[in-house]
C-alpha cells in the first residue's frame, strides 16, 4: 500500500465527541436533551441492526432515542401519520426513517412527512434542494461524511476532475453536487455509461458508490488520485479493489473504517444541530 489511508473511524469519533459536548451544553443551558426518533417498518434484520446501532451511538453521545416500530403490513397512510406525529412532537428533534421500507409503501410520501427542520438524515425534497443550491440545511449523511473526510485530509476539490460512479438519490447524486459546490468538475457515471474505465482514469477524485464488490479496478486509477470507496458489500468489502487501487492512489478510504463511520457521525452531529436550532430563543 503506497496510498495514505483516510481514517474515517478516527474522524467519526472526533465529530461525535464534539456533538456530545454540544448536546451536554444544550441540556445544561436550556434543559433540552436532543432526541432522535427512528422509524422502522417491517422485519428486515439488517435494517433492525442498523437502527439499533444508530440508537446505541445516540445513547453514547448524550442523545435520547425513540424507536417507532411498525409492522410489515403498514400502509403508506399509516406510516405518513406516524411520521407527521413525530414532526409535530416538540420533544423530538430529529427523525430517521430507516431505508428501505417494505415494497408497496410509497417511501417518497413517507419522507415528505418529515418536517425539514427535523430531517437530520437529509432525505426530503427540501433538504436535497438546499444541499444542491448550497444553502443551509441538513445534508444526506454519507455524502456529507465524504466531504468532511476529504476536508480533514486537506483534499480540496476545487478545479479537480471528480468522477462519481453511481447516481442514487442518497449517495451518488448528492455527493456529486457537494463536490460541484466545492468547484470540482464533476462527471457522473452509472450503469449506462460507456468507457467507464477511460473516464475513471482521468479522475483526480473517484467516488465509488455502485454496490458491487471490488468493481473499480486499480488499473483504472490515475496515479496520485484520491479514491473514496462508499461501497459496503457483504463480507466488509468495498466497491473498489483496495489492494490494487492503493498502489496508485495518493489517498484511499479503507472498508471498513472509511466512509461508513462518517455516515453515522454526521447523523449524530446533525441531530444535535437540529435540537440547537429548535431550542434557540429567537
Ligand atoms: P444503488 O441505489 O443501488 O445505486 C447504485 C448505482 O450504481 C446506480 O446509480 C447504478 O446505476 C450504478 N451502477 C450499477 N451498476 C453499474 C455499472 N456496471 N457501472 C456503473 N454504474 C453502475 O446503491 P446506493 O444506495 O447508492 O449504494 C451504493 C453502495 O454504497 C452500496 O454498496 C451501499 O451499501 C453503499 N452505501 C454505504 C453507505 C455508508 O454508510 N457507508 C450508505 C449508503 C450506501 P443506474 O442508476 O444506472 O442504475
Amino acid at each position: 500500500v503506497s496510498a495514505q489511508l483516510m481514517d474515517g473511524a478516527s474522524l467519526a469519533k472526533q465529530v461525535m465527541a464534539g456533538a456530545k459536548e454540544r448536546a451536554e451544553e444544550l441540556e445544561r443551558t436550556r434543559g433540552v436533551k436532543p432526541c432522535l426518533a427512528a422509524v422502522l417498518v417491517g422485519d428486515d434484520p439488517a435494517s433492525r441492526t442498523y437502527v439499533k446501532m444508530k440508537q446505541n451511538r445516540c445513547r453514547e453521545h448524550s442523545i435520547d432515542s425513540l424507536l417507532v416500530e411498525l409492522g410489515p403490513d403498514t400502509s403508506t397512510g399509516e406510516l405518513v401519520k406516524a411520521i407527521e406525529a413525530l414532526s409535530a412532537n416538540r420533544a423530538v428533534h430529529g427523525i430517521l426513517l430507516q431505508h428501505p421500507v417494505p415494497a408497496g409503501i410509497d417511501e417518497r410520501a413517507a419522507f415528505e412527512a418529515i418536517d425539514p427542520a427535523k430531517d437530520v438524515d437529509g432525505v426530503t425534497f427540501c433538504s436535497f434542494a438546499s444541499m444542491a443550491f448550497g444553502h443551509d440545511g441538513f445534508q444526506s449523511c454519507t455524502p456529507a461524511g465524504i466531504v468532511r473526510l476529504m476536508d480533514a485530509y486537506g483534499i480540496d476539490p476545487e478545479g479537480r476532475h471528480a468522477v462519481v460512479i453511481g447516481r442514487s438519490p442518497i449517495l451518488g447524486k448528492p455527493v456529486g453536487m457537494l463536490l460541484l459546490n466545492r468547484n470540482a468538475t464533476v462527471t457522473y457515471c452509472h450503469s449506462r455509461t460507456r468507457s467507464l474505465a477511460d473516464i475513471v482514469s482521468s479522475a483526480d477524485i473517484v467516488v465509488a458508490a455502485v454496490g458491487k464488490p471490488r468493481f473499480v479496478s486499480g488499473d483504472w486509477i490515475k496515479p496520485g488520485a484520491t479514491v473514496i470507496d462508499a461501497g459496503y458489500n457483504p463480507g466488509n468489502v468495498g466497491d473498489v479493489d483496495f489492494e490494487s487501487a492503493a498502489e496508485r492512489a495518493a489517498f484511499i478510504t479503507p472498508v471498513p473504517g472509511g466512509v461508513g463511520p462518517m455516515t453515522i457521525a454526521v447523523l449524530i452531529d446533525q441531530t444535535v444541530t437540529a435540537a440547537e436550532r429548535q431550542s434557540s430563543p429567537s
